[in-house]
């Protein structure tokens, strides 16, 4: 199990607490994001190796964080823009397209996206 694979769970489980606070989250994704966010497990509930694997295995739980591009994806390949050309079956950030089906942003990234366009 690589580390990029669990940090999906904790991407997951932080969106699930933002919610709670009642951070907003728009995008083509969003819906799937906030199922994603209520499927997550609480923190110290994934105790091992398997556990972790049968979570994830489910495509409902792939959400990735992307903090250079100011959004999440709930990554669904079928959808993803970034792999028009290849045959991988991981997200592309270097490739990403903000136009992509899987992107959701949290009012913390639409901040920060603001942010950085008024600098
Ligand atoms: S285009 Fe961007 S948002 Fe869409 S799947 Fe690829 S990396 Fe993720």
């Amino acid at each position: 199990m690589v580390i990029h694979e669990l940090l999906d769970i904790e991407t997951a489980g932080a969106t699930a607490d933002d919610l709670a606070a009642g951070t907003g989250i728009s995008g083509p994704a969003a819906r799937r994001a906030i199922s994603a966010a209520a499927r997550a497990p609480v923190a110290g509930a994934v105790r091992t190796h398997r556990q972790a694997r049968v979570i994830l295995g489910n495509p409902a739980l792939t959400v990735y964080d992307n903090p250079r591009a100011f959004l999440m994806r709930v990554y669904n390949r079928d959808r993803a823009l970034c792999h028009r050309l290849d045959v991988s079956d991981t997200p592309r950030p270097d490739r990403c397209r903000p136009s992509c089906a899987n992107v959701a942003r949290t009012d913390h990234h639409a901040d920060q996206l603001l942010q950085q366009a008024m600098s």
